[in-house]
């Protein structure tokens, strides 16, 4: 091809790529984003036509306050499920719950006293975060209806939205923040319900014996001598901080460090963690087995022995995946046709 061509041509191919793919009408739909106003609630839908606002008519309930759990650590607790990283896959997430019989058919709660636990990255990457967050919103009340209890903690990719990163969104949603300012601080402040709810999670918490989170304990997590609930108050108040603010306080600066619990990933990967060390972040925590996502696996594996579990099954591809599940001492694979197998 002659080079009088190439240039031209390659300038086109290049911004091609650099243009988000192109959505379609439907693909633009989102919503409901619920904002609080006065003694009511707003509700906001988007669709290619713009956006729509009502008077909030349910059916969820939204309370006006939400509460920090009053402990981060339970106990006799009988049977429990446990899945992670869903960004943005309410389909895959759905058939996983389904087929488990966490939730029926028509996704309401069935799972009984059991407690569901989903450690972080419900954000980024897909296209249904939003309808995924209604979904945890509306199993959390009807569990707690039922005597049972649904734990949505905070993973890397909750705080990196809360604080307006915008790197990892489907376009679909850089398309809705039109309506919030371009701004994620915005669509999910303290004013929205979403928002609000978010800002009384907690990351970090204890079943039994296990201790559940996005990313993993190193000793540097230690040595800040925390207690579940102090750790978790300072998560709440670093919400929405950026990197600066986060660097100068230096628990703060630990907590969402690389070795932090929402981004620590050496239990899989170099520098890996010494077997000693981890003993030590178990004797600390008093926990016998930690479970985590954030590390993506092509299912739930383990390591050390089975001490740590990894329930990061790589949901994002949007093809299929797994969920933990335990009872009567037994951990059991969950997987997206509802087979269940011993994981060890
Ligand atoms: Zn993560």
């Amino acid at each position: 091809m002659h080079t009088k061509f190439l240039l031209p041509l390659l300038t086109v191919i290049c911004s091609l790529l650099a243009a988000s793919p192109a959505l379609s009408n439907d693909e633009l739909n989102d919503g409901p984003y619920l904002i609080y106003q006065d003694k009511t609630v707003i509700e906001k839908n988007i669709s290619s036509q713009g956006v729509t606002e009502a008077s909030y008519q349910g059916p969820l309930i939204i309370p006006f306050e939400f509460q920090p759990a009053q402990s981060d650590e339970y106990s006799n607790v009988k049977k429990l499920a446990a899945i992670s990283d869903i960004h943005g896959q309410v389909e895959i997430f759905k058939a996983l719950l389904i087929n488990n019989k966490i939730i029926d058919e028509k996704l309401n709660w069935r799972f009984g006293e059991g407690h569901l636990v989903i450690t972080g990255d419900i954000f980024d990457r897909g296209d249904t975060v939003t309808e995924a967050l209604w979904l945890v919103y509306r199993l959390e009340q009807q569990a707690a209806k039922a005597g049972g209890k649904v734990h949505y903690l905070l993973g890397n990719h909750e705080y990196m939205v809360l604080r307006d990163d915008q790197r990892y969104l489907h376009p679909k949603y850089i398309n809705s923040l039109n309506y919030f300012n371009h701004d994620l601080r915005v669509m999910f402040s303290n004013n929205t319900v979403l928002g609000r709810w978010l800002r009384a999670k907690s990351t970090i918490i204890k079943i039994n014996d296990m201790v559940f989170l996005h990313g993993g304990i190193h000793t540097d997590y230690v040595d800040l001598a925390l207690s579940l609930k102090q750790a978790n108050n300072h998560f709440r108040e670093t919400i929405g901080l950026g990197k600066k603010a986060l660097n100068d306080n230096a628990v703060w600066r630990t907590l969402h460090g690389k070795t932090g619990p929402i981004w620590y990933r050496g239990y899989f990967r170099e520098p890996v963690i010494k077997d000693k060390n981890l003993e030590q972040v178990l004797t600390y925590l008093g926990a016998s087995y930690l479970v985590v996502g954030h590390t993506s696996m092509p299912e739930l594996e383990t390591r050390f022995n089975n001490r740590v579990i990894a329930i990061d099954s790589s949901i994002k591809l949007g093809k299929t995946g797994e969920l933990l599940l335990w009872q009567n001492n037994q951990f059991t694979r969950g997987t997206i046709n509802g087979k269940q197998t011993p994981l060890w």
